[in-house]
């Protein structure tokens, strides 16, 4: 029941009526009997200094931020994590006791949660490669290089912003820009991840997958659909497969966490999120 007392919080974005967040939060805080509620707030582009002050005007107790306000958020809140200022994308904001708001960029941890949660070890020493260099790329570097991966290849059509992703896992950061490299790359990797939007309501693939072998772990950012042609090329060969809705859901529960102190039940989310897209379909 929402009453006066009930705590609220949102999803910030433009546009944002088509995200799955409100389904998976809400289903959470419905079975950890917390009186909150989340509901998803469209904000225009340019808008994010009057979106914080509104923020704080309004007393909502937790943010979520999608685009197009990651990089001004992380520009304009007052305090942010590390990884959300070497990222310079904030994609969570908690209110502090004291009412400042701090941002935070829970990405990265979202997607080791997600790898671990079905390959049941972290990559701590393994040779991954990262197809992608935009903002999920980047959090994906960043982390993977936090949990101590030994090699981290960026591959990605504009090999710029490889070259910039790479130098967020330093020493342990390559970038493969031909087919040769590439193709190399991803057969000596332990771990192959797409970050890009390609697969995204189709049958494209990322890269050329014959290169992909059995006991490879293949991760796929997309969740729509949730098995893309990628994920189904690397089962098919006998590899691991983890799909874009882990890590979609375990950002968000890093996210509850951050505001309420209190660690979510993961498979409601997923079973809300589930249902949502197959109602949806
Ligand atoms: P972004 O910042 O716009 O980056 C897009 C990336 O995809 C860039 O590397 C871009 O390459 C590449 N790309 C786009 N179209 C391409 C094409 N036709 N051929 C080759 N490369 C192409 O987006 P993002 O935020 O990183 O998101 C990337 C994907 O991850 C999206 O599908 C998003 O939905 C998904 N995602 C999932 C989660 C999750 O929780 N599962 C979280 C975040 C993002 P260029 O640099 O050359 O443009």
């Amino acid at each position: 029941m929402i009453t006066g007392a009930t705590k609220v919080a949102a999803v910030i974005g433009w546009p944002v009526a088509h995200s799955l967040s409100p389904a998976l939060h809400n289903a959470a805080f419905a079975s950890a009997g917390l009186d909150w509620i989340y509901v998803a707030l469209p904000v225009e582009p340019g808008a994010t200094a009057s979106a914080i002050e509104a923020i704080s005007t309004l007393g909502l107790s937790g943010v979520s931020v999608t685009m197009p306000h990651k990089t001004a958020m992380a520009d304009l809140l007052p305090e942010v994590s590390d990884a959300a200022a070497v990222l310079r994308s904030v994609n969570t904001i908690v209110r502090g006791s004291d009412g400042v708001l701090r941002g935070h960029s829970t990405d990265g941890a979202g997607f080791l949660a997600s790898l671990m949660d079905v390959t049941g070890t972290s990559p701590s020493g393994r040779r991954v490669v990262v197809i992608g260099a935009g903002g999920a790329g980047r959090a994906v570097v960043h982390a993977l290089a936090d949990a101590d991966a030994a090699r981290i290849t960026v591959v990605n059509r504009t090999v710029a912003s490889a070259v910039e992703a790479a130098a967020l896992a330093g020493e342990r950061g390559d970038v493969a820009a031909t087919g040769d490299d590439i193709r190399e790359s991803m057969i000596a990797a332990d771990i192959v991840v797409n970050a890009t939007s390609v697969g995204m309501g189709t049958d494209e693939l990322p890269c050329d997958a014959s290169a992909l072998r059995a006991g490879q772990v293949v991760v796929d950012l997309v969740y729509h659909p949730l098995e893309t042609a990628f994920l189904r090329a690397a089962r098919d060969v006998g590899c691991t497969v983890v799909d874009g809705l882990g890590m979609l859901v375990h950002q968000a529960a890093v996210q509850q966490r951050l505001w309420t102190g209190v660690s979510p039940d993961v498979a409601v989310m997923r079973a809300a999120a589930e249902s949502e897209l197959a109602r949806r379909a």
